[in-house]
């Protein structure tokens, strides 16, 4: 198997770099929305929200190793900001602001309704499994959105979702409906909380390698250790923390 069977424009790790960082009072840092606000799409008009991992060259087309091997990896973009915890560490550095054509969908129940929709047509094509990465933007912005997904994890065996989210208040009901799910689904729900104080299932974003928290994992992708998720899948077989270098 080539690299470009995994992903379409393969490259191996980052060295980091300089983003685009808005200014303070950029609108989008103020209001709270992605900067790029002419790539935020209605999913009506998507054709599928759900895009292939192929598509993204962190990301990878199927899982080539690990329990997951086999299955097909798909992702999920919403709205930076405008779905996030203002809490959220990188609200100013996020990483969309580097993003500048990918498509973000529109939350809300229509979003739900496709999704739905389209993860059902997964379980009936992939019955023996496939992964879907949330989020590549965007976060989980209410409780009936993680409901929705709660629903789907209940019904559709073969869904398996990894991802990261900055809703870490364990006062908040939508940090309280995912850190159930995990509960609930130890070997199928594997969300990190992003900025968590905690030395299991959390993440964090350094500068510099040598920055990350003793016992985090600092991301073999971004080290250039694998290609891509889709060869690595440490997200989903350990509970260890993990350290992102800063785009
Ligand atoms: S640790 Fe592995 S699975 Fe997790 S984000 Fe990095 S490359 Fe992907």
């Amino acid at each position: 198997m080539t690299d470009g069977t995994i992903v379409r424009h393969p490259h191996r790790g980052g060295k980091g770099g300089r983003g685009y960082l808005p200014a303070v009072d950029h609108p989008a840092i103020i209001e709270g929305r992605t900067v790029y606000t002419s790539t935020v799409k209605d999913p009506a008009a998507a054709g599928g929200i759900l895009k292939s991992g192929h598509h993204n060259p962190k990301i990878g087309k199927v899982v080539t190793k690990g329990r997951w091997k086999g299955f097909p990896i798909f992702m999920l973009t919403l709205e930076e900001r405008k779905t996030c915890p203002r809490s959220c560490g990188s609200w100013r550095s996020c990483y969309g602001n580097n993003v500048h054509l990918g498509e973000r969908w529109q939350h809300g129940p229509e979003l739900e309704h496709f999704l739905v929709h389209e993860v059902v047509a997964l379980q009936n094509r992939y019955p023996s499994g496939f992964a879907v990465r949330l989020h590549i933007l965007g976060d989980f912005y209410s409780v009936d959105y993680v409901l929705t997904w709660r629903a789907l994890m209940e019904t559709c065996p073969a869904l398996h979702v990894f991802g990261f989210t900055a809703r870490i208040d364990p006062e908040e009901p939508i940090t309280r409906a995912v850190a159930k799910l995990r509960r609930d689904f130890p070997t199928r729900w594997w969300m990190r909380f992003s900025g968590a104080l905690m030395e299991k299932m959390a993440s964090e974003v350094v500068e510099l390698p040598e920055q990350a928290t003793p016992g985090f994992i600092v991301c073999p992708q971004q080290t250039g250790r694998t290609l891509a998720c889709a060869t690595c899948g440490l997200c989903w077989s350990s509970n260890k923390s993990i350290a992102f270098l800063r785009h």
